[in-house]
């Protein structure tokens, strides 16, 4: 065969084609023009054999648009073989193999095509060596010989397949989407009329350049379309949470609290002097790294009886009392010996184990309980055995609560107080609060009064459709 002969009978493909597949309802798919491959494969998802007739079928979906979820076709067709497919990073994969027709440009065959459902393919579709040969020569060059469709052409083969957008779409991400607060706040969402998506924090990742900062999610989608996303972060994720957060910000999704808001509620030391900066009252606080000063540390603290936090300590579980001076200082030397950070605190007895937690929700509280701790104990936020209430809340408190989370520029947080002598103190502001005892406590819809602070925030208005 010389060259001539090539040309006339074959013709010359681009390293990117549309095909179009009349018996799987696919008018139009991109490919990826693969010399590398045998065998052409089609990224498929809810793929099920079936028996129809006693022949083996196979039932999947095709998201035929590049990086949309949301459009899927569904699929049938009967399985011409099983083949163990090997990856260019050497894992193996059995597929199913279906025959149908395809059409590139004027011509239209029959394809043998796998299904594929390596979810992080960047084409939805791949044409391997078989189905080129003697029919068609690559021009890597070129992109789209047989034809093209631009944006407007393509969107109208799949309209019907749009589901019409009526609410928000909303990620919640979080880690566990079992949790009490994450399966209010899903519930509330929906209830609303929004579309809500868990998103593992261990499944996102990031892609980050000057044009084009994108979030993908496990399966490769790109988390482009979101409006608004409800950050859970538990105290163990708040890097990669917060790096997450930013991202998202940085595409334009507006963050329910910040990446910024959050890593410096998180930061003890550094609220705390957030706070005595800007005029917020708090119990007496010391802080030090060296292990000599540690008597000044506690006259300087007002002398025992006083308290002593590890900084990294969430739930009440690295806080402890100390009744002497003596026991404080072993107490101090012991946590300095190990490294750990900590706080030397004012004991404030007259609390009687009594904390208020305030929940805040775009600068007002929505809500707020007294915790009481199991006799004997002085932490009331421990989740054994200690007591909640519905409390009314003095405006004094009020006023607290809301300068400590106007100061941490947070949207949504609970902030612990603390009944002096000397009046209210602000002990904590926790940026992931939950909803489960307060909301058992009080019986109000937090995640429903959370879902409309959004969006406000977004000005979103329902589509009324009865009128
Ligand atoms: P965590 O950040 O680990 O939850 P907190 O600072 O909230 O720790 O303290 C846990 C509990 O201990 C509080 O809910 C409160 O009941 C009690 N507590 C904390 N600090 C003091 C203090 N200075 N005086 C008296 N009780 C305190």
């Amino acid at each position: 065969m010389n060259e001539s002969y090539h040309m006339k009978t074959q013709n010359i493909i681009g390293n990117e084609e549309w095909c179009a597949f009349g018996e799987l309802n696919i008018p139009a798919i991109k490919a990826r023009i693969d010399s590398g491959a045998k065998t052409s494969s089609i990224q498929a998802t809810n793929i099920k054999r079936v028996v129809r007739n006693g022949e083996s079928w196979v039932d999947f979906e095709v998201n035929p648009v590049q990086d949309n979820r949301s459009v899927s076709v569904f699929c049938s067709a009967k399985i011409v073989d099983t083949r163990i497919i090997k990856s260019s990073s050497g894992t193996t994969q059995k597929r199913f193999v279906i025959k149908t027709p395809v059409t590139l440009g004027d011509r239209t065959f029959d394809i043998e095509l796998t299904l594929a459902n390596r979810d992080s393919m960047e084409y939805r579709m791949l044409l391997g060596r078989e189905a080129m040969q003697e029919r068609f020569l690559v021009d890597p060059s070129k992109h789209f010989v047989m034809g093209d469709y631009d944006q407007e052409a393509f969107g109208q083969f799949y309209r019907h397949l749009y589901r019409e957008k009526t609410g928000l779409q909303i990620g919640l991400l979080a880690t566990n989407r079992n949790l009490y607060s994450n399966k209010r706040l899903m519930e509330a969402a929906q209830a609303r009329g929004h579309e809500i998506q868990f998103l593992n924090i261990q499944h996102c990742y990031m892609r980050l350049d000057a044009q084009t900062p994108e979030v993908r999610y496990r399966g490769g989608n790109i988390l482009d379309e979101l409006d608004a996303v409800i950050p859970r972060i538990r105290p163990s994720m708040t890097f990669y949470g917060c790096a997450l957060l930013r991202q998202f910000d940085s595409i334009g999704t507006y963050c329910l609290n910040t990446a910024a808001s959050i890593s410096q509620s998180r930061d003890k030391l550094f609220s705390s002097q957030l706070f005595s900066k800007n005029g917020i009252q708090i119990p007496v606080t010391g802080f030090a790294k060296s292990p000599l000063e540690t008597k000044d540390l506690i006259d300087m603290v007002g002398g025992s009886p006083l308290i002593i936090k590890l900084l990294e300590s969430t739930q009440g579980k690295g806080v402890v009392s100390a009744e002497t001076n003596k026991a404080a200082e072993s107490v101090i030397n012991a946590f300095k010996s190990l490294q750990a950070n900590i706080l030397v605190q004012e004991f404030i007895k007259e609390a009687d184990g009594k904390d208020i937690r305030c929940f805040v929700v775009d600068g007002k509280v929505v809500a707020s309980i007294m915790r009481q701790a199991p006799k004997g104990e002085f932490r009331s936020n421990i989740h054994q055995g200690g007591t909640a209430h519905k409390v009314r809340i003095t405006a004094e408190e009020r006023r607290l609560a809301i300068k400590a989370t106007k100061i941490l520029n947070l949207d949504v947080a609970g902030v612990d107080i603390i009944r002096s002598n000397k009046g209210p103190l602000l002990l904590e502001v926790n940026s992931s609060p939950g909803l489960e005892g307060i909301e058992n406590a009080t019986g109000k819809d937090i995640a429903n009064t959370i879902i409309m602070a959004i969006e406000k925030k977004l000005k979103f208005q329902a589509i009324d459709h009865s009128s």
